[in-house]
């Protein structure tokens, strides 16, 4: 999963940018990198860890011009290192020639790298971004293809996820595979245009939504303005379902939703039939609270803000030593026991992965007090990887690949366990035959991934 931010036709556009992916960085925390141009020359700068950590004032003075793409990365394909950073530059005879970033993962990637390799080019590090600017820069410079059919003939070979933009020195493109799985967005303001993996990208800056970057689409800004490519290569929309249960800000848009009421709704069915009787309804921060509000509200039950979430936790943080690690749900999550001391609680969590986080949340909030926990989990259980670029693992580490919901429940210490179901989770989006559900079904649009991911 990665986030993606792009201006032009804006003074400095890459401060915008910088402002755009810091609203992004929940997508991303391991590397951040940005590409602009004056239309002399690409320039760029990036840099592994946080969007703030990586361009600082003086950095961003030097990356010149009113055009620019950015970049946070998450990564689910290649390891964590400058050289899988994005944007991607594509040079050709020790020429800068355009720069790439991508969001999502392809899942014919072999095949791809092995034509460009064919044809004389190396690749450096194992990320999708490069395998898109090389197999691109190989068709426009070599066999003299436009860009816009260098895209297309890409979207016809490419199998899988990516919610791209290309900078060369005087256009912007914006493309999206077929299935339109990740999202991407733009929005646009006096006379410049911004794009974003979403929209509280454009929300922060004012800048009005105003739609999709559409399936299967190549769109082009120049000093001509916009023009839109129609999509040659059809294939059924099967957005990512995960980007409203869990992944996007609930302050976006995504998918023309607004995520936020997507989760109260999953919130409202979990509570719809559930019958248990408990005392309040606490959500686990931050990603539950909207599920857990929706589930509080539809059945009248106080919504209590009974554990407290660190911040400045991420993703990747390290325990010392193995006491502190099996105790690490501590350091993320810290109980407030005057909410729940003697009561009986409804836990709402968006979803169940490998089991770890919850079990130890369940033990600790009966530790302080809780004397009845009932989870309710804002999604279908997990028993499929997903290839498409939500950072699930392997299917054997999916607990719910393993175990029925019964097993689940004892494993992990709950006195009782619901799981939305997959015919609920449909009604809480408008086009329910839109979204790819494979994660939880099996059922793969664009087939499965063959070669090592990097998440095990
Ligand atoms: P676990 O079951 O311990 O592996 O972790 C499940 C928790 O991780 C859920 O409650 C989610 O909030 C969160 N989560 C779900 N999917 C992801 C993901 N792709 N990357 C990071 N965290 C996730």
């Amino acid at each position: 999963m990665c986030g993606i931010a792009a201006f032009f036709k804006r003074d400095n556009a890459a401060f915008s940018v910088v402002e755009s992916l810091f609203a992004e960085q929940h997508r991303g925390q391991d590397s951040a990198g940005l590409v602009s141009t004056d239309g002399t020359r690409l320039y760029s700068h990036f840099g592994l860890g946080l969007v703030k950590d990586t361009f600082k004032e003086e950095i961003l003075q030097n990356l010149k011009g009113e055009r620019a793409i950015g970049h946070v990365r998450y990564p689910t394909q290649g390891r964590v290192s400058l050289s899988n950073c994005q944007p991607h530059i594509f040079s050709f005879n020790g020429e800068d020639i355009f720069a790439v970033a991508s969001n999502g993962d392809l899942t014919n990637l072999p095949e791809l790298s092995e034509e460009i390799l064919q044809e004389g080019l190396k690749l450096e590090g194992e990320n999708d971004a490069e395998v898109i600017a090389k197999f691109l820069g190989l068709y426009t410079t070599k066999k003299k293809f436009s860009i816009v059919d260098a895209i297309y003939l890409f979207m016809e070979k490419a199998m899988g996820a990516y919610s791209a933009v290309l900078l060369t020195k005087n256009e912007l493109f914006a493309f999206r595979d077929p299935w339109a799985f990740r999202p991407m967005c733009y929005g646009m303001k006096e006379n410049f245009v911004s794009i974003a993996s979403e929209s509280v990208a454009l929300d922060i800056l004012r800048i009005p939504y105003y739609g999709e970057i559409e399936a299967g689409t190549i769109y082009r800004w120049n000093d001509s303005g916009l023009k839109i490519f129609e999509r040659k290569t059809v294939k059924p929309i099967k957005h990512c379902i995960f980007e409203h249960i869990y992944f996007s800000r609930p302050d976006s848009i995504v998918f023309n939703e607004k995520v936020f009421e997507v989760r109260k709704k999953i919130g409202c069915f979990l509570a719809e039939k559930d019958k248990v009787v408990a005392d309040c309804v606490i959500a686990v921060p931050d990603s539950s609270n909207y599920i857990g509000l929706g589930y509080a509200e539809k059945r009248g039950i106080p919504f209590v803000l009974g554990l407290v979430r660190n911040h400045y936790v991420g993703r990747t943080f390290i325990a010392p030593d193995q006491i502190t690690r099996d105790e690490g749900v501590r350091f993320k999550f810290n109980p407030l026991p005057s909410f729940f001391v003697g009561k009986k609680i409804i836990l709402v969590d968006d979803s169940i992965v490998r089991g770890t986080t919850i079990k130890k949340l369940i033990r600790m909030l009966k530790e302080n007090g809780a004397t009845e926990i009932h989870l309710r989990i804002g999604s279908p259980p997990i028993r499929h990887s997903c290839f498409y670029g939500v950072d699930t693992p392997n299917k054997e580490k999916l607990i719910a690949s393993k175990m029925e919901v019964e097993e689940i429940r004892q494993f992990i210490g709950a006195d009782t366990l619901n799981y939305l179901s997959i015919e609920d989770l449909r009604k809480c989006v408008s086009t329910p035959e839109d979204y790819c559900y494979a994660c939880f079904n099996g059922d793969y649009p664009a087939g499965e991934k063959k070669h090592p991911s990097l998440v095990s």
